[in-house]
């Protein structure tokens, strides 16, 4: 049975007929898509429903679990992607829809406390027909109890490879992660994206270990947004020290701890 017309509305009013996943709007060209399917039981209430775009439905449904390829998503991930995006468009109905041409979803993502830990993905979109660079998401936390350093962030697609050597050993600086204080005394994880690509997309696994440290009363999330981006290649080459890249930080930062994210292949 589909989902009735009541609660296909509702779910249609509160994503402002934006994909849940992408956040683009879709207009006319949206799916209200089982998160659970209906031959598993899935029910046909409000609870079950997330609007789709046809690209993101396309990746959502027609996973093949005979033939594996890539990472299935995850009921409790599309429930994150829906119910963040709504959050959003329940706190902000009279602002446009974003319109920055490089969008980070989800905005926030709630952290387990106890003996739990989360596992999200995070993906980061060119909505542009054209290159960006230097795409600076700005991590942050709104509990002091959260150690960002123990934050586990893996490329999982999408970045750029290049490939640069240094001392004797192959790196691929295409995402960099600088722990640093920003602006407002906070501190906070930059992920600096090399390039992006027309229409790409970077999507990053987030881990979050067991953290038995975290008060039950609270809820701890993690927020993400895009703080920077450059439409001109960054400067990178190759001296007699070593390999470099210039980066232009997006605001005054007191860097703490700065890596390269390296991918599994
Ligand atoms: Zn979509």
């Amino acid at each position: 049975m589909p989902f009735p017309n009541k609660v296909k509305e509702e779910a249609l009013v509160k994503s402002r007929r934006c994909c849940c996943i992408c956040n683009e709007f879709a207009g006319v060209y949206v799916n209200v898509h089982h998160i659970v399917h209906e031959s598993k039981k899935g029910s046909n209430t409000i609870e079950n429903a997330i609007v789709l775009c046809l690209k993101c439905h396309g990746e959502v449904g027609h996973y093949n679990e005979k033939h594996p390829i890539g990472k299935k998503y995850s009921v409790d991930e599309l429930k994150n992607h829906r119910d963040n995006w709504w959050e959003w468009c329940h706190d902000n109905p009279s602002v446009p829809l974003p319109k920055n041409p490089v969008s980070v979803s989800p905005s926030r993502i709630e952290l387990g406390h106890g003996e739990w830990r989360t596992k999200s993905l995070l993906n980061i979109y060119n909505k542009e027909e054209r290159f960006y660079y230097q795409v600076c998401v700005k991590i942050g936390t709104e509990s002091n109890e959260v150690q960002l350093e123990n934050i586990g962030i893996e490329p999982i697609k999408g970045a750029n490879d290049l490939k640069l050597q240094a001392n004797s050993i192959e790196v691929d600086p295409s995402v960099i992660r600088m722990l640093c204080i920003d602006q407002a005394d906070n501190k906070v994880i930059l992920l600096i994206i090399r390039s992006m690509e027309p229409h790409g997309v970077c999507t990053f696994e987030i881990q979050q270990p067991t953290s038995p440290s975290l008060s039950s009363e609270k809820t701890h999330g993690l927020t993400f947004a895009i703080s920077s981006f450059s439409e001109e290649p960054a400067a990178s080459g190759e001296s007699s020290t070593g390999a470099f890249i210039n980066f232009i930080p997006p605001e005054p930062l007191t860097v703490l701890r700065l890596a390269m994210l390296l991918r599994r292949i």
